[in-house]
């Protein structure tokens, strides 16, 4: 089946029915104005749009989804919402498909970019932000290209761009509780 199918919607879809359930938005709404990937800043990178997104979700395209590039490149910047004339909240649907993906162990299409989550992930939880030198190092050598990038290494770190030293946050022990937080969660109400 192809995604832009002007077929009616399986109104007992499986897959869209979780998708509601764990994002609390009403995937029915859409109704395939394009609003949101007209203005997405990260669509250009997408191999299917927010709307085409959406679309598939409605059709209860799960494997199309979940196999995406899309959802582990969405950047949660919000403008598709903001300009969503049915007001779904799309990011909140992203982070949906992307904890489905992830427990179901779908291949994503971007090669290595779940390694790429984790390990951002994990430097936040332990530092309260992001410190891109180690991310950049920690991503190359897991991801078996250790050299990815090296020569630009010299010219980011004399400007500025990055830093030897890993950041001091001083909320970094409210980070790592909102963290704690979510697992309990999970421990509670696993997917
Ligand atoms: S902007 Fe809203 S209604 Fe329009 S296609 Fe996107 S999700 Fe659907
Ligand atoms: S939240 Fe995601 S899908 Fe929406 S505009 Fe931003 S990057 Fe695009």
């Amino acid at each position: 089946m192809a995604i832009d199918s002007p077929i009616t919607p399986l109104p007992s879809s499986e897959f869209r029915l979780f998708v509601e359930r764990r994002s609390g938005q009403h995937i029915l709404r859409c109704y395939q104005c394009g609003k949101c990937t007209a203005g997405c800043p990260a669509a250009y990178t997408m191999d299917i749009g927010p709307r085409r997104i959406m679309r598939a979700i409605q059709l209860g395209m799960k494997d199309e989804v979940l196999e995406s590039s899309t959802i582990w490149l969405c950047l949660f910047c919000q403008t598709c919402y903001a300009r969503c004339p049915r007001e779904i909240d799309i990011p909140r649907v992203m982070e949906s498909l992307r904890l489905l993906a992830a427990t179901s162990g779908k291949r994503a299409a971007e090669k290595d970019i779940r390694l790429f989550h984790r390990i951002f992930l994990s430097l936040v939880q332990r530092w309260g932000r992001v410190h891109e030198l180690t991310l950049g190092a920690l991503y190359n050598l897991l991801s078996g290209h250790p050299l990815a990038n090296a020569t630009l290494l010299p010219r980011m770190l004399t400007r500025g761009k990055l830093s030897l030293l890993p950041p001091r946050v001083k909320w970094a022990s409210e980070v790592k509780k909102v963290f704690d937080k979510v697992k309990a969660v999970e421990e509670r109400a696993p997917l």
